[in-house]
């Protein structure tokens, strides 16, 4: 095992990192920008380094920097959570460059992997199933327009750097390609610095399912059953849950088992999230996350593995502690991200949180840096939060939460436990029937309701 380990993130998931280092008995050191001087996982890690000012940019994406704090403090490997350098292949290679553990998969896998089109290739050849749409990338909008006239609209033409729902449009028709095409193509560039498109059907109303992967580079690889996140604002997670509602036994055990077969096949070392669409009874590959989720809890409630842990060991050379026999699914996980934002604007609401009081009680967890006192500054994320929890059965869970909801109170600022009571109470979450598209119509039945109120 590593005897200190870099922490190359902030917020929750710094603190969740910590936990599992601490557990393990591996010393910690924190970074943080100049705005986090006071945050949690810079109080509890063993030391810390100031790596820069408040901008992302120049502190926790600074490579130089982190790789300064590695030096100074011998710290032999980085975790980088998710986010920030999580995905960024030229880090891990500076990294192994400077004799430091990046802990995650190979530089290799993690380029296949960002770059959608490859990925889509991969998982072709890997045997995944994928949306229909180009093989590889296409070279303007005359040949989207082919290839959509072949699969039949609407299509999606997205960016093969796309991330964070970003460099993504709908062409409902011929007439529209041309415009689908050149908005998702200017938003790549302008946001990733790579304008390369590929064309997909678009899929009216599936479910968006991942399967959770752990590989141990050498070809053995388990998979931890599926997350359903198909409650999305603007394709970002708002509420995950395992099992998935929708699936039932002998679909988790095909889809499981093929992107397991998959992973060994690929020799994946890690942490892995293998992402699809989910309609009529079957499976269409998106894309594949090379990093811990923000949602890797759920998983942890129902299999009672440490997914940081398992992290740590396997980029420790040992093997992955984890059969995929031993694997059970036990009760039912939701987790909320609870954001600092308006819970109907979502406008971030940074500031000082001036009452803090987390619930308690059997089946729960609140992975949070905040606390009393605590200012959310507005540099970042506006994450301040996860709620999870875990009961027998999906009644027993939903009903928790709702008692957790009642429990959960922060002040001063704005949050969006507002918008989690809603969705506790509301009879197509209870009988879990919702799709990606439901949040967004809900929240737009919301707002046309107030304005005849
Ligand atoms: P990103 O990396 O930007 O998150 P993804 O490929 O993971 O992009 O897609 C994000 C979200 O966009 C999905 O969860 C889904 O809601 C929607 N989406 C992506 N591809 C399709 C598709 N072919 N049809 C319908 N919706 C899609």
């Amino acid at each position: 095992m590593f005897s200190k380990v870099l922490i190359a993130n902030r917020g929750e998931i710094a603190l969740r990192i910590l936990r599992a280092c601490k557990e393990l008995g591996v010393q910690t050191v924190a970074v943080h920008s100049t705005a986090d001087a006071d945050a949690m996982h810079v109080r509890l890690a063993d030391e810390s380094v100031c790596i820069g000012p408040p901008s992302a940019t120049a502190s926790y994406l600074n490579i130089p920097s982190i790789v300064s704090a590695c030096e100074i403090t011998g710290a032999d490997a980085v975790h980088p959570g998710y986010g920030f350098l999580s995905e960024n292949a030229r880090f891990a290679d500076i990294l192994a460059a400077h004799g430091i553990t990046f802990i995650g998969p190979t530089a290799e896998h993690i380029r296949l992997m960002g770059d959608k089109v490859q990925a889509k290739e991969t998982a072709v050849s890997l045997g995944i199933p994928v949306v229909p749409g180009s093989k590889g990338a296409v070279a303007d909008s005359a040949e989207a327009a082919r290839i959509a006239a072949e699969i039949g609209y609407p299509v999606l033409i997205k960016a093969a750097a796309g991330g964070g729902g970003r460099g993504m449009k709908v062409a409902n028709s011929a007439e529209d390609v041309e415009r689908a095409f050149d908005t998702a193509r200017s938003e790549a560039r302008a946001a990733f610095g790579d304008d390369a498109m590929y064309v997909e059907k678009y899929l009216a109303n599936p479910r968006h399912i991942e399967v959770q992967v752990m590989g141990d580079g050498e070809g053995r690889a388990v998979h931890l059953g599926e997350r359903d996140c198909s409650l999305q604002r603007r394709h970002q997670k708002v509420w995950e849950e395992a099992p998935s509602p929708a699936l039932n036994a002998a679909e988790r055990q095909r889809i499981g088992k093929t992107v397991a077969d998959a992973m060994s096949k690929l020799g994946y070392r890690g942490a892995g999230t293998v992402e699809f669409l989910y309609e009529d009874g079957e499976f269409y590959f998106i894309e594949m996350n090379t990093r811990l989720q923000v949602e890797h809890p759920v998983t942890e409630a129902i299999t009672g593995i440490d997914l940081v842990a398992e992290q740590l060991r396997v980029a420790a050379g040992s093997p992955l502690s984890i059969r995929q026999e031993d694997v059970t699914f036990t009760g039912h996980a939701i987790e909320c991200r609870i954001n600092a934002e308006n819970p109907e604007t979502f406008a971030p609401s940074p500031g000082r949180i001036t009452y803090y009081h987390p619930p308690g009680g059997l089946g729960l967890r609140v992975d949070s840096a905040v606390y009393q006192g605590y200012r959310v500054p507005p540099h970042y994320d506006s994450l301040i939060g996860k709620l999870i929890v875990h009961g027998r059965t999906r009644v027993e869970c939903m009903m928790r939460l709702r008692r957790a909801l009642d429990e959960f109170v922060v002040d001063g600022i704005e949050t969006t436990l507002p918008l989690f009571r809603d969705l506790v109470s509301n009879p197509d979450i209870a009988n879990g029937m919702y799709d990606i598209r439901w949040l967004e119509d809900f929240l737009a039945a919301s707002r046309s309701s107030e304005k005849i109120a």
